[in-house]
């Protein structure tokens, strides 16, 4: 066996890299990384979609199968207007809590696998392996995965384990995140003269009246639930003395698998046509869904058991994540579930902290998780 790794110091490493996002500036982060691992055995490759915005590929394995792959974002939050009661790059700990910006989101994540990987890299090498891609820009729209995926940099995995915060539970998914701006325009006039202006909120007034009423394609999804909507700004006038001649609004829609993004967009736009209103697309990351029925999923899912406890049932999460483009660039048929050690609820919260204990039972899973892969 290869070095032991203790994965709290390694997320305290990773704590002390400012890769808040604006701007990111993930390059330093990589490189550590990438070090680490090129020591280990694994063969390094760095790619930067910005100047500094880098990410990380690392490859062991003899190729006879595709490797299984492990994927996590250097990228963080901003820290919020609340004051911090804990420094947020310093690595405080207290009791079995590890405090910092990025400690559950998911810096611990991303040093549970990289501890994993590195203990058992000298058993990797003849065989399928493993596949780390470790991202720049995922907060923003995915922006890193999604440049690996289009430039075709990814190569070949056969599952996938997105280690974002889930409490080390299984999820099958996520939803699809498709947003809009929507904008109206009318003429200008004097507020006093109404009747020769043409008022582009009272227009948007009707756009949001049609929405309300709108129909998705697929109405309910067996995990997923319902697809949703939700007008989320609106910004329109300049004074009240005037008839407005612009308004815009920005709605967020979460999709399940059966809707596809362009359709949904084609559909926004023929519903608002007679409006006036016309439709852009502004962030668009589809949904992620694996069938619980899958066979790896399964096998994930009874080595979770004795952690969790019981069997986990087939659940999907709120948030969205890289794997829908790593999904993608590894050629679309690849399960993926999301799992990892970081607790949920306090991603991107004041005084965001992770349990050093479920850090280290995600290092023994996937452990567990990539030995089955590949046989050893
Ligand atoms: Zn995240």
């Amino acid at each position: 066996m290869g070095a032991r790794i203790d994965p709290r110091k390694l997320t305290r490493e990773l704590l002390a890299f400012d890769t808040v996002n604006p701007p990111g500036m993930e390059r330093a982060c990589a490189l550590h990384l990438g070090a680490l691992l090129e020591g280990a055995g694994f063969q390094t490759a760095y790619h930067e979609y910005a100047e500094g915005r880098t990410s990380l590929i690392a490859r062991i394995g003899d190729g006879s199968r595709p490797p299984i792959c492990f994927t996590g974002h250097m990228d963080v939050v901003p820290l919020g207007a609340a004051k911090w009661a804990r420094e947020p790059f310093a690595g405080e700990t207290d009791g079995d809590r590890l405090y910092g910006r990025g400690s559950t989101d998911m810096k611990g994540g991303i040093a549970a696998f990289v501890a994993a990987a590195v203990e058992l890299a000298p058993k990797l090498a003849r065989g399928p392996g493993l596949v780390l891609v470790i991202t720049a820009g995922e907060e923003i729209g995915c922006e890193g995965a999604r440049f690996l995926a289009d430039r075709k940099l990814l190569g070949e995995a056969g599952a996938i384990v997105v280690a974002e915060p889930t409490a080390n539970y299984p999820y099958v998914g996520h939803k699809g995140l498709c947003w809009f701006d929507i904008e109206t325009r009318g003429v200008t006039a004097h507020g006093s003269m109404p009747e020769v202006g043409d008022n582009a909120i009272l227009k948007m007034a009707r756009v949001i009246g049609d929405l309300e009423h709108f129909h998705f394609p697929v109405e309910n999804h067996a995990v997923m639930g319902k697809p949703t909507m939700n007008v989320g700004t609106i910004r329109g006038g300049l004074n009240t003395n005037s008839v407005p001649d612009e308004t815009h609004i920005t709605l967020d829609t979460r999709t399940v698998p059966g809707i596809d993004h362009a359709h949904l967009c084609k559909s926004l736009e023929s519903l608002l046509a007679p409006r006036g209103a016309h439709v852009r697309k502004i962030v668009d990351v589809p949904s992620l869904y694996t069938e619980p029925a899958n066979e790896w999923v399964q096998q994930v899912f009874e080595m979770c058991t004795p952690l969790l406890g019981g069997r986990p049932e087939p659940r999907t999460i709120t948030f969205s994540t890289d794997g829908t483009d790593l999904k993608r660039g590894f050629g679309g048929a690849v399960p993926a579930v999301i799992l990892g050690p970081g607790e949920p609820a306090l991603a991107h919260q004041t005084d965001e902290w992770c349990s050093m204990a479920r850090m280290e039972q995600s290092v023994d899973l996937f452990t567990t998780i990539i030995r089955r892969w590949n046989g050893i």
